[in-house]
Formats: structure tokens, sequence, C-alpha cells
């Protein structure tokens, strides 16, 4: 899968009396059909899908998203929902001239706090910066933190099961909800906004919506859970020769730390040279460069001296000859700063040109092996490509990103992601992992998952989807 562009179709065109219909819903402002308006929310920012669409709704009610599901099922229009836009797989992007766009940003209250209860009830809508410091605002925290964090919305997130920077110590969206609120296929709205940590009341069926990725049902809000704000916090960006070493500074961390280690990233000397050149105000902590580095922070609610902790678990460290050098962050800007280092990444490794992408995962004990056989045998596909790997590898999620080789054109380099997926895929397959950590299936994968997932459990997928949209209107050909 490399670039994706939408073709005209050649259904018959959906009717100019039922787009009126459907934007009579929300009002002419939030009905765009202006095709130069629309062009933001066709495209993702790496420029990989182009899409096209009839109509962009902007809902701002939970009533509205009803009253547009009720009229498409009807009707049988496919509707894509889409939140902040910044999903990797192409799971938010319209590719059909007929298709709508339910595009949420406009739900975006949050409807409520319960600081004693630890949760805050959130429209789907609310980009997750904001959630954030809402939380923090109540002395609270909302641990899910990713780079597109400023513009990917809580109902993004949730339909991705989104995973990002904290997830070793809190885990992935899903673990962070304690209930929702959906619009189904036919327009119906499932209240179950519960704030219960118990509730053995049957099926889960919250837990079927996230990661659905826009296929069953459109999330309007959802009871997010909250924890207590950090109060100390100690974050180092550390230099080592090698991902074994990394493997072995993060079991050391967590022997010593426990759950107090909440980000343990990797990336490569190369990625980090891309970030330091490009990113304004950014300089290197370490006094000389290394072949990986790892950003390591420890939190705790309490009032701990966890420098001290940090500085302890770094000096074993060299004692044992995991890691070469490490600076622990002296104030909030400078650890501001190292976290940038890392999530500038995604950003500035553009500067290579074409980048053929992975989000991968392995048990955490298989990353320096799988990590060897993955390099080399790509290197071998194509001599001269520039291996890029990086990520959460404290949750075994590494970024497996290769950049092309200098001299090639981004359009050649792309041509062959292919050629890459089967190498890496029959691999990571040996290793036991997942062709998606956490971006999702989108219409990236969705060819490949059929032949990775266990032909029982695609049979339940495929039998699940029916029940809950028998028409195919919510995302047509994603993920299944
Ligand atoms: C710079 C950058 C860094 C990133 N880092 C991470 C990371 O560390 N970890 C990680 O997991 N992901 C990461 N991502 C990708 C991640 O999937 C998204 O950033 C985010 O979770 C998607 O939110 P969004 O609002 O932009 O959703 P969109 O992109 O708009 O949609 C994503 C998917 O969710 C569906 N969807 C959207 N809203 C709803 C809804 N209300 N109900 C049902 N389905 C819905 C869409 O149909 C689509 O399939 C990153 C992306 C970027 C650009």
């Amino acid at each position: 899968m490399a670039i994706v562009k939408a073709v005209p179709s050649s259904a018959t065109k959906i009717g100019g009396d039922l787009l009126d219909r459907f934007s009579a819903i929300v009002g002419a402002k939030y009905a765009i059909r202006d095709p130069k308006q629309q062009a933001p929310y066709l495209r993702e920012e790496r420029d990989l899908y182009f899409g096209q669409t009839a109509l962009i709704l902007k809902p701002g009610s939970v009533a509205e998203v009803s009253a547009i599901m009720k009229l498409a099922n009807e009707t049988g229009t496919a509707i894509v929902p889409q939140g902040g836009n910044t999903g990797l797989v192409g799971g938010q992007i319209s590719f059909d001239e007929n298709a709508i766009v339910l595009n949420t940003t406009r739900l975006n209250k949050i409807r409520e706090t319960d600081a004693a209860a630890n949760t805050m009830t959130c429209e789907s809508g609310v980009v997750l910066a904001r959630a954030q410091e809402a939380a923090a605002k109540h002395n609270r925290l909302f641990p899910l933190s990713l780079g597109a964090e400023g513009s990917c919305t809580i109902g993004g997130n949730l339909g991705t099961n989104a995973g990002g920077m904290q997830a070793l110590a809190y885990g992935v969206a899903r673990d962070l909800i304690l209930g929702l609120e959906v619009v189904l296929a036919d327009g119906r709205v499932w209240n179950g906004l519960r704030k219960l940590k118990k509730d053995n009341t049957g099926y889960d069926l919250r837990h079927l919506f996230v990661g659905s990725e826009g296929t069953l049902g459109i999330i309007t809000a959802a009871v997010l859970k909250l924890f207590p704000a950090p109060r100390s916090a100690a974050t180092s960006v550390v230099g080592l020769k090698s991902p074994q070493a990394a493997l072995d500074l993060l079991n050391l961390s967590q022997a010593r730390a426990g759950s107090a280690v909440t980000t343990f990233e990797i990336m490569p000397k190369i990625g980090m040279e891309c970030v330091l050149a490009n990113q304004s105000g950014a300089r290197d902590p370490l006094a000389a460069r290394h072949d990986w580095y790892v950003l390591i922070e420890l939190t705790s609610p309490m009032d701990s001296n966890l420098r001290v902790l940090l500085e302890e678990i770094l000096g074993e460290a060299v004692d044992k000859r995991f890691i070469d050098d490490a600076v622990i962050a002296e104030s909030e800007a400078q650890r501001i700063a190292f976290r940038k280092l890392r999530s500038g990444l995604s950003e500035y490794q553009k500067v290579l040109g074409g980048s053929i992408k992975q989000d991968l995962s392995v048990p955490v004990s298989a990353i320096p092996a799988f990590l060897d056989e993955g390099i080399a045998a790509v290197k071998k596909l194509i001599p001269g490509v520039r291996p890029m790997p990086f990520g959460h590898m404290g949750d075994g999620n590494i970024h497996f990103n290769f950049s092309q080789p200098e001299g090639w054109t981004r359009e050649q380099f792309l041509a062959r992601w292919g050629d890459v997926d089967k190498v890496l895929h029959e691999i990571l397959a040996r290793f036991g992992g997942s062709i998606s950590a956490e971006h999702g299936i989108g219409i990236q994968k969705r060819d490949k998952l059929a032949s990775v997932k266990d032909p029982v459990e695609y049979e339940m997928m495929r039998a699940i989807k029916k029940v809950l949209d028998p028409n195919g209107i919510l995302n047509p050909g994603k993920v299944l």
C-alpha cells in the first residue's frame, strides 16, 4: 500500500435532493459542498491518501448525528466518520464521491467533570490536548498522550484505540474509558455513559466500538478515567549502543521503579539527527552522538525524589555497561524539550524524503532480535535504504519506518511498500507480532487483515459488522 487516490465511481451519483435533506439537518453553514473547502478534510498530512466526497457534514448535537444516520440508513448512503483527521491508515478519508463525511469536531463539550469519582464526560469532538488541560484544572491527569494531541479528538482516539507515549503505565485508549454514548447505523442512540468501575451486567459492548474505526457506530461521547496529577517527575535522554541495551535498561528501570516508569521510548541516531537539524531550538543534550537513544520518564502522584531514583538507576546501568551516557532534565522547560526530541521525529523524518511506514508490535523481549532481523532483511531487499525504527519500546511497539535511499525519488521508493511489507510481516509472524500495534487497519492494511487473523475471529468480526450495520453504510471498505 503506497499512495491511495480516489477515482470517479461508475455508480449513479447521489442526488441533489438527498444532499439537500442531509444539509438541512445541520444547516447550510455546516454542510460543505464546495470542493475547495472540502479539500483539507480529504487528504491527510503525509500526502498518502487523497479522497473525494459528496458532502461534509458537521453536526452540532447528538440529535443531529442521529438524524443523519437515520436518513443514511434509509437511503443506503455511505458515512465516513472523521474527527481531527490525524489517523495514519486512511480510515477517516472518504474515497467515494457518493459518500458523506461526518466530521465530529463541533461535538466539543466537556459535559461533566466528577473529580471525586475521577471521571470526565467528554463529547467525541473534544481535542485531546483540551481534555488533558481540563483534567489538569481539577488536579487530575488524563494520561493519553501522543504527537497529534493538539488536533486529534477523543472520538478518533477511541475509534483507533490509540496508544501513545504513556500507555506503558496507564494502558491504551480502551483502558481509559468507563462508558460510551454511540449513535448506531440506524440512528438509535445507545446511552452507555456509565461511571462505574464495576458493572457485570452482561456483555461489555463499549469495547466493540473502541478500535472499530468508525465501522460499527459513531461515538458521540465518553466517560474518561482520570488519575491523580503527577507531583514529581524525572526525565532523561540516554545514549546507548543497541536495542538490547535499551531492553536491559527497561528491565532494570521497571525492577527499581515499577509503574513509576511512565515513558520509555527508543529512537536511532539518524532520527535524533533529523530532529536536531530541523526542530527549532533543539539541542543535543549529550556530549557525543550515539547509535541509539532512549527517552525515559518517571512520574509519581507523590512528592517523591524521583531524580535521585533515576540517578541511581542510570548509575547502575552505566556500571553494568547497558548505557554510555545520560542526562537528566534540570527544569520543566528542559523536560519538555527532551520529550519534543522524541515526539518531533514523526514530523522531521520527512526531511529524508519518502518513508515506508510500519506500526508493529512484538513481545517486548523480542524487540532486539526483531529489529536486527528486520533491518538486515530490508537492507538486503533495498540496498541504501535508511532504517528509522522508533517508538514505544516499553509497549513492544515499534514504528518500523524506512526512509528512501539517497538519489531515489519518493514515488520510486513508495512503490516498494508492498515488498517491504512482505519481508517484514513474515519475520513479524515468526515473533508472534501484530501488523497494527496502535494505528488501526483503515484502508492501508485491510487486504492483509484476513490473512493474519484467526479465521474464526475474522468470521466473528464480520458477523458483528452485519448485526450492527446490516446495510454496510458505516465506513465501507475500511477494516473488513
Ligand atoms: C504526528 C502524529 C503522531 C501520532 N502518534 C500516535 C501515537 O503515538 N499513538 C497512536 O496510537 N496514534 C498516533 N497517531 C495516529 C492516531 O490514530 C491519531 O492521531 C488519533 O488517535 C486519531 O484521532 P483523530 O481525531 O484525528 O481521528 P481521525 O483521523 O479523524 O479518525 C481516525 C479513525 O477513527 C474513526 N473515527 C473518528 N472519530 C470517530 C467517532 N466519533 N466515532 C467512531 N469512529 C471515529 C475514523 O473513521 C477513522 O477510522 C499519530 C498521528 C500523527 C499525525
